[in-house]
């Protein structure tokens, strides 16, 4: 696993927020991000999934964290943009945004490829983290040292049969990451991709159902990596594509 071992409240008076924060990778690291002394702004689609992260983050006594639901599918860029405006009222900066929420679409033949699962993949994927990262920018050029970070994945720089859609979101997602961080290369706002690594979860299971999961990381696993990009530690890591589970 990625070694690194964070210092207790290292991202203490950070604000930052976690997309698909109700389930998987984006639950743990919103819990994490909480437990290390940031207040954590819960985006997600199923109000449930959130209000039940948030009871957790604050039974355990950390920074009460925000809830924004959000449905990616449908939001617009101009529902991002009110997202980010609230996010300066209330909180006068944004520290780091890991841009997490995605969706797997089939695994399916590229010559069968149904258009309706093309636009909904490059919908959520791809889109929606346009729309966010040019809304979040200025929310994160607010903080001395922020960090806009993308989900990238095994398939997101090497192409592999069936796995059409998902897998060119993303390499676009590569492409976007790499372009801004070379954009904001001289500023305060570092961006990069992190790539979890086979890891238990509901998106794991779909894709490869017949998986011993004892086999592969927990989400729990894979945390100190997610903890890194978003702690001043990582302040001059810039434009990197990183390994949550390094070889
Ligand atoms: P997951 O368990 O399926 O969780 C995805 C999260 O995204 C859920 O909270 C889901 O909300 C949310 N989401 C999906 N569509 C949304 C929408 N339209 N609007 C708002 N939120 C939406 O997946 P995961 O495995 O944790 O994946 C997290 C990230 O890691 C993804 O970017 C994925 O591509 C990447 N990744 C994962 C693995 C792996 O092995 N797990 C490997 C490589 C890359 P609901 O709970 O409401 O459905």
């Amino acid at each position: 696993m990625f070694d690194y071992q964070p210092s207790e409240q290292c991202l203490a008076n950070k604000t930052i927020l976690v997309t698909g924060a109700g389930d998987g990778i984006g639950k743990q690291a919103s819990i994490h991000y909480a437990k290390y002394g940031a207040t954590v702004i819960l985006l997600g689609r199923t109000v449930a999934k959130l209000e039940q992260v948030y009871d957790e983050i604050v039974a355990a006594g950390h920074p009460e964290p925000a809830i924004v639901p959000l449905d990616m599918k449908g939001a617009t860029q101009q529902n991002y943009q009110d997202m980010a405006n609230t996010i300066i009222d209330q909180f006068g900066k944004l520290d780091g945004a890991l841009l997490n929420a995605s969706i797997l679409g089939e695994l399916t033949p590229f010559a069968n490829i149904a258009k309706q699962i093309w636009d909904d993949v490059m919908q959520v994927n791809l889109n929606a983290q346009f729309y966010l990262a040019q809304a979040l920018i200025p929310a994160l050029q607010k903080s001395a040292s922020s960090s806009l970070l993308f989900t990238t994945s095994g398939v997101g720089n090497k192409g592999r049969a069936y796995w059409g859609p998902y897998s060119i979101s993303k390499f676009a997602t590569e492409g976007m990451m790499q372009v801004i961080a070379d954009e904001y290369d001289d500023s305060s706002i570092r961006c990069n991709a992190i790539n979890p690594g086979a890891t238990d979860t509901k998106m794991r299971q779909t894709a490869f159902p017949a998986e011993d999961k004892t086999k592969i990381a927990t989400v729990e696993d894979i945390m100190p990596a997610y903890v890194y990009l978003m702690s001043d530690d990582s302040k001059d890591v810039n434009g990197q594509r990183i390994d949550a589970q390094p070889k």
